[in-house]
């Protein structure tokens, strides 16, 4: 079975196979991570991105890296939160489902995710991080390909709510003492 890190950091710097974007419907480049992404691969990775013709809201669609480190990037568009009754719960889980399921298709065998749509979409973190979390305990259980799931919080704040999330699911498992016995 494949681990899941929780770690805080910058998404465009991870040495994985594919790294997750939260992108925007248009696919066309946004702010947050998906500019910094932009950003950190080049100009390359808006001209694939041009002839994706967008992608719908919980749907995820992929393209090369790049300047990246990463090989491949899997554009996920997160639901923007209106309240929690437009089925913001469903549509955020799609995201995670869907990019794993695009991960599989690409052969990956690492892969690094951000903390989608809490960003300028809005979705309260804890609630996001419950939803994340129960999306990689429930592939990570099935799977046999994905050796590691990094789940990449920029900020103190969200990485606590992930780390707390998957220390409840018991996703994190702590390494023996070296020395100790
Ligand atoms: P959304 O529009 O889906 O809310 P955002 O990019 O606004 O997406 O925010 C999603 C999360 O990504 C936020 O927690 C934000 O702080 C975080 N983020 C921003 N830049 C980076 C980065 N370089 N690496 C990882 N996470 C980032």
């Amino acid at each position: 079975m494949g681990k899941l890190l929780v770690i805080q950091g910058d998404i465009t710097t991870q040495e994985v196979d594919a790294i997750v974007n939260a992108a925007n419907n248009s696919l066309l480049g946004g702010g947050g991570v998906d500019g910094a992404i932009h950003r950190a691969a080049g100009p390359q990775l808006l001209h694939e991105c041009r002839t994706l013709g967008g992608c719908q809201t919980g749907e995820a669609k992929v393209t090369r890296g790049y300047n990246l480190p990463a090989q491949w990037v899997i554009h996920t568009v997160g639901p923007i939160w209106r309240g929690g009754a437009y089925n913001e719960d469903q549509l955020l889980a799609s995201c995670y489902r869907n990019s794993l399921a695009q991960a599989i298709q690409l052969g990956v065998k690492t892969i690094a995710f951000p903390s989608i749509s809490t960003g300028i979409y809005s979705f309260p973190v804890q609630q996001a991080a419950r939803i994340a979390i129960r999306e990689f305990a429930h592939f990570l259980d099935r799977d046999q390909t994905i050796a590691e799931i990094s789940m990449v919080a920029f900020d103190a704040n969200t990485f606590g709510h992930y780390k707390q999330e998957a220390e409840r699911a018991g996703l994190l498992r702590e390494d023996p003492p070296i020395g100790k016995n």
